[in-house]
């Protein structure tokens, strides 16, 4: 294959634009760098591309779900099956593996819940003996994350929880009805209900306008009011001057010089497949966890023969995806209810963080719980379908101890039909369902991996990843636990659970792993070469001008969404690689 030769040799060159790979971009350029982007995907842009205004009746699908996993408004271009970028799994094994291809990655259309690790999760080894610390701790990435609050926004409530730190928040919106609805029966559980964090603007913010409250941040948000990678951090990035960014050039190789440190990284044009190649001082790679394993395990030379900086053979280890389960609660008390104005953002306004972090249990660590419902704009599919609402059955509920048939009258409980009586019931039951979602810590184990399959190529032609993962008691133990609480929330609050208790043999309605969408580990850091890919400032032991910014580098994943914490490590490995090149370290 003829491969064209860039002339210039940039300071840096990050692959990938999403959380970690704009962070990276923006501190650098500002620092001085002159830096090369690669992006495997398109453009896209929000103010051209975006739906944030398309009312469903807009489409002959109404939305529904035929093209993206998320709906056919939703952002991501990309989902857990893309044409011609095939993954495999070993039999017996899952992992379902979610990628968005377009520039800004998953940061188009994730969920903006932008919650800190706590000062426990990163050093539950030394709490619970299972898994590892990580090297560093939270007062060492405290300052970053009170700078990722203050650049990019985010709202929230100043709580005084341990291992919930409190933020630089914007103020939080109003809790909606349901949310209140919900805080009332959880208060008498002891469980706490709290405003959310998100990264979205509740006033305006660094020259970016507030959120005007349409609630459709997945489709990505034209007034910029929300965080994406091109929303927020490549935009200053490019007005440095010193951001040069390449769309639709699928990263393959990083390449080495004699010595095994990185000398730039081969590209593939996925328009013409023609092969690139690019200079630069050095790497940074930040193409989402596995995608960032699956570069350094391709990435084999005569120093480097276990692939790119992996002597230790930890690429591709220690892969974690969040656990999960759902269950979904009518309540009759919510039926005809008066309309009332449930306008605000395109997430939840409250939460439950983890509350039982002193409890003996039969699992490690914990979750938190995530929850929606109300009258929000009605598009293909909402509800769930309407024949669900036809008397549930009372055996839904765990252990029979729950008699929630008694608070039902079966009369109203007839949904579903065709004409006026469809709409009716529809009228009838709209905003009456509540659905509660457990986002829970997996224990990072070695043996959940990913590794190269030696028989597959992509249609690039290059090798793609072979995933090896299972849940172990602890997660099935946790999700049980998420499921009866549900369950229990559901009974207090005088409703009926939507679907019967998961039994063991269909694993409690555990999400298969990647579900969750919660990629991390495969490049975990730690201060002993033989066991980590890279050292606690994101670089690598191996190849000292290689560093990885993504979610690669945790070594453990608490019940928190690990987006803050992607940025708040890569621009602290930012502006260490800064530091060390005034340095004359690299
Ligand atoms: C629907 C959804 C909801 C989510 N909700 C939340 C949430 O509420 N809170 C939270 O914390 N997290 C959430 N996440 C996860 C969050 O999006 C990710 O944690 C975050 O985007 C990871 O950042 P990243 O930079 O590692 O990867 P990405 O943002 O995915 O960016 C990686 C980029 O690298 C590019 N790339 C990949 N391979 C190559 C290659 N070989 N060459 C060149 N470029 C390449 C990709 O195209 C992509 O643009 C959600 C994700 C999804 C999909
Ligand atoms: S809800 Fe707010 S942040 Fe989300 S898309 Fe609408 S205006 Fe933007």
């Amino acid at each position: 294959m003829q491969i064209s030769q860039s002339r210039k040799e940039y300071d840096v060159c990050i692959v990938g634009s999403g959380a970690g790979g704009g962070m990276a971009a923006k501190v650098l350029t500002e620092g001085g760098a002159n830096v090369l982007m690669l992006e495997a995907g398109p453009n896209w842009d929000v103010n051209k591309d975006g739906k944030m205004l398309a009312w469903p009746y807009d489409s002959p699908r109404r939305g529904a779900g035929t093209t993206r996993p998320f709906g056919e408004f939703d952002a991501a271009l990309g989902g857990w099956e893309i044409e011609g970028e095939p993954y495999t799994k070993v039999p017996g094994s899952d992992f379902q593996w979610f990628r968005s291809r377009m520039l800004g990655g998953r940061t188009n259309h994730w969920g903006r819940i932008s919650l800190r690790f706590g000062p426990l999760d990163f050093r539950r080894r030394s709490i619970d003996g299972l898994g590892d610390d990580w090297p560093i701790t939270y007062d060492e990435i405290k300052p970053y994350y009170d700078k990722v609050d203050r650049l990019v926004g985010i709202f929230g409530s100043k709580e005084g929880i341990y291992n919930e730190p409190d933020g630089e928040f914007l103020p939080p919106p109003k809790p909606r009805c349901y949310e209140l609805f919900v805080k009332k029966g959880c208060d008498k559980l002891g469980i706490p209900v709290i405003p959310s964090r998100l990264s979205i603007l509740t006033k305006p913010h660094n020259g970016r306008a507030a959120c005007h409250y349409c609630s459709q941040c997945n489709r990505g948000c034209s007034t910029h009011s929300n965080f994406s990678s091109p929303s927020v951090l490549l935009p200053p990035a490019l007005k440095t001057g010193r951001l040069e960014i390449i769309t639709d050039a699928m990263a393959r190789e990083v390449t080495v010089d004699q010595e095994g440190q990185a000398t730039g990284v081969s590209y593939v044009d996925t328009n013409t497949l023609q092969e690139h190649h690019v200079k630069a001082k050095i790497v940074v790679l930040a193409a989402g966890a596995c995608e960032t394993a699956r570069l350094l395990l391709n990435s084999k030379s005569s120093r480097h023969p276990n692939g790119l900086a992996n002597s230790s053979d930890v690429a591709g280890k220690y892969l974690m995806d969040s656990t999960g389960t759902n269950v979904s609660g009518f309540f009759p008390q919510m039926m005809n209810n008066v309309p009332h104005n449930e306008d605000g953002t395109g997430g939840m306004h409250m939460y439950m963080p983890w509350w039982l972090n002193d409890k003996k249990l039969d699992f490690p660590r914990g979750y938190h719980i995530e929850f929606g419902g109300g009258r929000r704009m009605p598009s293909f599919g909402f509800m769930g379908g309407i024949h669900n609402y036809n008397n549930p059955n009372p055996s839904h509920n765990t252990s029979g101890t729950y008699d929630s048939e008694k608070k039902i009258d079966p009369a109203n409980m007839v949904g579903g039909g065709y004409g006026k009586q469809l709409k009716d019931d529809y009228r009838r039951f709209y905003g009456s369902t509540i659905g509660f979602s457990g986002r829970g810590e997996a224990i990072a184990f070695k043996t959940n991996y990913c590794e190269i399959d030696p028989n597959t190529v992509d249609k690039f032609g290059i090798p793609v990843l072979r995933f090896h993962y299972k849940w172990s008691e602890y997660e099935y133990n946790q999700v049980k636990h998420m499921q009866e609480t549900f369950r229990e929330i559901i009974d207090t609050l005088g409703g009926v659970a939507l679907s019967p208790m998961p039994t063991k043999e269909q694993g409690y309605g555990i999400a298969a792993p990647g579900l969750i969408i919660h990629e991390l580990g495969v490049t975990r850091m730690g201060n002993d070469p033989k066991s980590s890919v890279v050292n606690k400032h994101c670089q690598a032991h191996e190849v000292k001008n290689l560093f990885i910014t993504d979610g690669g580098s945790f070594v453990s994943q608490a019940d928190k969404n690990p987006t803050w914490t992607i940025l708040a490590l890569s621009m602290r490995a930012s502006e260490y690689i800064i530091d060390q090149k005034k340095k004359q370290n690299i």
